[in-house]
């Protein structure tokens, strides 16, 4: 799953007072702490839903239990791989840059 970020395609409108019904709940998903790092989902960025805890939790968070079933896939297609690791890389940025 990802948002877009607001007056994207997809994404919530940019102004917060709009009245469409599912802008508000784009933002609250959004808005929602990941279960591995806890910092707010985001806008474009890539997260899962895990059912099991009821909560959000970016691809690179779970990194570990998520790239094992995937990494064959990932190793015999390179764009794949390449895609994936560039949000990776983009996720981990931007984890660093919120942190301050
Ligand atoms: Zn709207
Ligand atoms: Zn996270």
């Amino acid at each position: 799953m990802l948002i877009p970020a607001p007056g994207k395609d997809n994404g919530p409108c940019q102004d917060e007072g709009c009245e469409h019904p599912l802008c508000p709940a784009l933002r609250e998903k959004a808005a929602a702490a990941c279960l591995w790092c806890q910092k707010p989902i985001g806008y474009n960025q890539p997260f899962e839903w895990d059912d099991e805890q009821d909560g959000p939790f970016h691809w690179g968070c779970n990194f570990e239990t998520w790239f094992r079933p995937i990494e064959r896939r990932l190793k015999r297609d390179p764009v794949l791989n390449a895609k994936f690791q560039a949000l990776l890389k983009e996720h981990r940025n931007t984890e660093t840059e919120s942190g301050q």
